[in-house]
This record gives structure tokens, sequence and C-alpha cells, in this order.
């Protein structure tokens, strides 16, 4: 059965830059955006700032250095990190020689890559206050739910919240919303991790020794990789999409009573463990959906100098590779007005691996907020402008320059 609903929408903003989704790729785009000068308006379906990396319990902010002592992620990437860890030393996992020193030699291998674990509270607050110090309007509780598209360019934005429906008219739209939503709803072409995902169930403790992050459930390794890697013991034999209500909903309670089970063992072993003080508020759910965008970035593809790049990533699981991103991974031929950033930009299953942690958000999150700052048809932006407005941000752009 279907009922048809007829109603018009009023519009109630009509922002420079829209940016949905308020994770770190959203917290990224949104900072870029409004130091160019655009007038922000940020949409956020929960009520914290930073997505996974804050109320999903994933604060381990992984390497902006290639390993081998080079540092490749600039800008806000390296920003955020140090604001992730600027009122809190709850473990820095050893990045002093990239936090403190000057001295190159410090941080050649064996030295800790440049990488930190944070305080997931203090970091949203944090991210918080410096967005409204700039300006950006945030709007929480409210969901990015349909999307008017003419002439190839997204006209309006329709979005749920507590005062009810209404949309917005930007000049360019940022689809951060970790799962290509906006994409999506706008008919563009767009991808499924096919393989689907593993269970999750990351959850702090407090107890003796202090508030510990346990991580429960680790990567999963894309299906082309598989060979040569040993099996993996995952918390169930469970595949996940994360894009079907019910399906989410049941990997939320299976990642609950994960949690429940061990926290009931671990305290019967040990009358001192910890109890758990902090749960994950949105699904740990690490690939869904990603655009097929206007270039598809593979993992063969490191030390490849890109004309259009707009930054450089590291390979969190080994020491050597280095990635230029080109801005085509970022935006789709079927859209003119839509940038995506973070965990949904074109890129292979086995990439899609080393572009969805959080350096790698903040990198395409600082170049879609510029772009969409300066441009009204991402079609037609030149690179070298864009290029000089990142470089003006702190970004490097070509391992060359490293
Ligand atoms: C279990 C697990 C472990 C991980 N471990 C690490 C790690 O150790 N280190 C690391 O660097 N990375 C890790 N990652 C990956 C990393 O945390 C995420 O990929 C990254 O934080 C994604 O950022 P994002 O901004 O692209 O998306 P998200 O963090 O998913 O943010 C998207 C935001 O958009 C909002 N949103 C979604 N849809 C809508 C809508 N329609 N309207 C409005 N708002 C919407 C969401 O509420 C969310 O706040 C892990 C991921 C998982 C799941």
């Amino acid at each position: 059965m279907h009922i048809f609903e007829s109603f018009s929408t009023p519009v109630r903003y009509a922002p420079r830059v829209l940016v949905c989704g308020g994770g770190v790729a959203g917290i990224a785009a949104a900072i870029a955006a409004a130091r160019e000068g655009a007038d922000v308006l940020l949409v956020e379906r929960g009520f914290l700032l930073g997505g996974l990396a804050t109320a999903g319990l994933v604060t381990i902010f992984l390497p902006l250095c290639d390993g081998c002592g080079k540092q490749v992620s600039f800008g806000l990437a390296e920003e955020l990190l140090r604001l992730s860890v600027a009122l809190s030393c709850d473990g820095k996992r050893d990045a002093d020689p990239w936090l403190h020193s000057q001295n190159p030699q410090d941080r050649l291998p064996p030295a800790p890559r440049f990488e930190v674990n944070f305080n997931p509270q203090l970091f949203a607050l944090q991210a918080e206050e410096l967005l409204l110090r700039l300006g950006v309007r945030i709007l929480y509780g409210t969901s990015a739910v349909a999307v008017s598209v003419r002439d190839r360019k997204i006209q309006a934005v329709m979005m749920e919240g507590k005062s009810g429906r209404f949309a917005v008219a930007p000049v360019c739209v940022i689809d951060a919303t970790g799962d290509a939503d906006l994409a999506a709803l706008a008919g563009a072409p767009v991808v499924r991790f096919g393989q689907g995902n593993v269970l999750a169930a990351w959850y702090y403790t407090a107890g003796k020794n202090g508030y510990c992050l346990r991580p429960l459930g680790v990567a999963d390794i894309p299906d082309e990789q598989k060979a040569s890697a040993p099996p993996v013991p995952y918390l169930s034999s469970q595949r996940f999409s994360g894009l079907d209500t019910e399906e989410i909903s049941a990997f939320v309670s299976l990642s609950h009573h994960t949690v429940l089970s061990d926290y009931t063992e671990k305290k019967k072993a040990d009358p001192t463990f910890g109890e758990p003080a902090t749960l994950p508020t949105i699904p740990q759910l690490r690939m869904t959906r990603r655009i097929a965008g206007a270039y598809t970035l593979h993992d063969s593809e490191m030390h490849c100098a890109f004309p259009d790049s707009i930054g450089m990533v590291s390979d969190w699981r080994k020491r050597g590779p280095i990635y230029e991103v080109p801005f085509r991974t970022l935006y789709s031929p079927a859209l003119r007005n839509l940038l995506v950033a973070g965990r949904c930009t074109s890129v292979t299953d086995a990439m899609w691996d080393i572009m969805r942690v959080i350096p790698c958000c903040a990198v395409t999150g600082q170049a879609a907020g510029c772009a969409a700052a300066i441009s009204d048809d991402i079609h037609t932006l030149s690179s070298e402008q864009l290029q000089s407005t990142l470089r003006l941000q702190h970004v490097r752009i070509h391992e060359s320059e490293l």
C-alpha cells in the first residue's frame, strides 16, 4: 500500500554553501568554505559534531605521515588532529616527535607515526566552537531527505527536523553524509560496498585504569586483497550494507548485545574491570555507498602525480605509500554543484579502505569546502585556482613538494 502525499515546502535558507553531515569531512568542509568567506549552513541529523569519529567512538586519528618520516597530509587534517588533543592528554600514541619536535631525525622509523588518540567529547565540543566562531550556522536534528534537480544542478535540498519539513536553496552542496545520500537522492551514479560491513562494537569503560576505549570488531579486508591476508576473527559472520533501516537497527542491537556480553564476561573474570561509560550513538559502519565520480582512484596509483590533485594521504596500514587525491574523485559528471567529501568519494573497494579514515576525510572535506566557496559550476573550476586556494589554507598538493 502507498499513501500519496502532496505538499509545498517553504524555502527557509539560501546559503552559498550547504554542508550535509557534520562528521570530520563535513566539519573540514564547513571550516574551509567559511574561511573563504562563504555563508555556510551545516545540517546534522544527530546532536553532536564529528560523526563516527566522536558519536561513533572511533577515536584514533590515523597517520598524517607516510611512516618513513614524511608528513603527507597538511592543512585541516593537521589542524583538526592537533585540535583533537589540544585539551586532553588522553594517550597520544607517542606522537611527540610530530607534535612538538622540529627535528626531522626524530620522525624516522622506527619512530611512531603521526597519529593520536583523542577524547571524543572534547573533540566534538571544540569543533563546534570553532565552526560557530567562523560564523557557520549549524542545524542539529535535521536530516536531508530529498533533492530537487534542474539542468544537472541541485536547486534545493529538502530537510526534516523538529519544526517540520523545509527546503534549503544553496549555490553549492557538499555531501558529507558518509553514505552519499545526496548523490543517491539526486540520481547520480553510486556504488555500494558489495561485501558488506562486519559487526563492530567499540565502547568506552571507566574504571581503575581511567576512561578506556574497548575497540571490539576489527576492519574487514576488501575481497580483492584477501588472498595474501591471514583469516581475521570477526565478532559475527553476518554482513551489513548499512543502507536499510531494519538492517541498521539489527546491526545496532547486535552491537549493543556484544558490549553487554563483553562487559559481563570481563567483569566476571576481573571484578575491577571498568563499567561501560560511553556507547556509540551512531552505527559503526565503515563503507556503505560512494559516488561513481569523474575519476575513480585505485590503490595501485601510489606516487602518481595528478594535475588536479587537491592534497595527499598515506596508507594507515603500511609505511611507504603516498597518494595524491584527484579533484575528480569528489564530484560526479551528473551534477555540477554537488561535491562529496569523506568516506563516500570515488575510489575502488581496495582504495576505499585507505580513503575512509579520519585524515583522508579531512583532506577531501577541505578541498570540497574550498571548491564550493569559489565556484558555481565545479565541472569548469580550474585546478590551478582550487590548488592556489588550498595552498593559502596550508595544504601541500603534490608529492614533489614534500
Ligand atoms: C568500527 C570503525 C572503526 C574505525 N576505526 C578508525 C580509526 O581507528 N581511525 C580512523 O581514522 N578511522 C577509523 N574509522 C573510519 C572513520 O571513523 C570514518 O570513516 C570517518 O570518521 C568518516 O567521516 P565522514 O565525515 O566521512 O562520515 P561520518 O563520520 O559517517 O559522518 C557523517 C555525518 O553525517 C550525518 N548524516 C548522515 N546522513 C545524513 C543526512 N541524510 N542528513 C543529515 N546528516 C546526515 C551523520 O549523522 C554523521 O554525523 C573507523 C570506522 C568504523 C566504523
